[in-house]
């Protein structure tokens, strides 16, 4: 050991040895905090002897792994800010923190100045979709666009208003949603369409133009549309799937709606509203269905005009 590695391991070894002694002292009255910081501040200066500077890093990176690391030798135990203070050595730990929860997916719970680490799984899927919603957030083009693109890239799973909100940066931006859904026939689900989805809770079902809704969807009031699909029980009338029954099959592009059984696209327009929304003209199909027998009424038509 050359002489400065002896000086050193000395050097740290003695504020070990003093930091044994404070702790065998631990709730004696006479006990106070400076012994204690002068014992870590030798163990510092030793190992800073040891190994020279500390080279320069980016501010706080080092301080997120260290917090990180202190949460998980601690698990599910309340932990003061002042402690992770100490631990990261820097003033700014709660931004920190604050990463470690929406960007890398920790599950930190906070009250008042004291955090606790809920789980040692990290949920990964919640810090992908924070860092794709910022992303989106960032782009130029209006908050539809926006709505728009966090759908298409949520394809098949289940956004909530807040998501949307988030995204949109406009107020009530989570409304865009309908615009896309009536006036450009995307595929979303709410809670009128899918029982198992939650007021506030939507889903692009499919991003494929060719799955695009039939536009005279909006015809049908909201009220209609849940009071058609809940007598159905959510179930198309002609193939009789559901949406569970659909994804066994392996067709996640499964989605309702509310067909009108002696009226077709073009006529619906003119209907009274008395007659459009009566229910014992209305029934539950799947798109799939809807389209094939909407393709098949239209073709009698055509026959019966073309004949007579
Ligand atoms: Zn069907």
């Amino acid at each position: 050991m050359a002489h400065d590695e002896h000086d050193a391991a000395s050097r740290i070894a003695d504020a070990g040895r003093q930091l044994v002694d404070l702790a065998a002292r631990v709730g004696d009255d006479d006990l106070t905090r400076e012994e204690f910081d002068l014992a870590l501040g030798e163990a510092g200066a030793g190992v800073v002897r040891l190994f020279g500077p500390r080279p320069r890093s980016k501010p706080g990176e080092g301080a997120l792994w260290k917090i990180l690391a202190y949460f998980q030798e601690h698990p599910n135990e309340w932990i003061w800010g002042d402690e992770l203070r100490a631990v990261a050595g820097i003033g700014t730990w709660a931004r920190r923190v604050r990463e470690l929860r929406v960007e890398h997916g920790w599950e930190i719970e906070e009250q008042g100045d004291r955090y606790r680490l809920r789980s040692l799984d990290r949920n990964a899927e919640e810090a992908a979709l924070w860092q794709l919603m910022n992303a989106i957030r960032r782009r130029p083009g209006s908050g539809k666009d926006r709505v728009a693109a966090l759908l298409e890239a949520r394809v098949g799973h289940v956004l909530t208003r807040d998501d949307l909100d988030y995204v949109a940066k406009i107020k009530e931006g989570s409304r865009r949603w309908r615009e896309l859904r009536d006036e450009e026939g995307w595929p979303i689900e709410s809670h009128v369409d899918e029982p198992d989805l939650q007021p506030g809770q939507y889903r692009l079902v499919s991003a494929d133009p060719k799955d695009r809704t039939d536009p005279r969807q909006r015809l049908y009031p909201e009220k209609v549309r849940a009071r058609v699909f809940e007598r159905d029980d959510f179930t198309c009338q002609d193939c009789g799937r559901n949406r569970e029954a659909a994804e066994r099959a392996g067709d996640r592009r499964f989605y309702l709606e509310v067909h009108h059984k002696t009226a077709v696209a073009e006529q619906l327009d003119a209907l009274p509203a008395s007659e459009l929304n009566d229910m014992s003209n209305l029934v539950t199909l799947c798109h799939e269905d809807h389209l094939r027998l909407t393709a098949e009424f239209q073709g009698r038509r055509r026959d019966e005009r073309a004949g007579g």
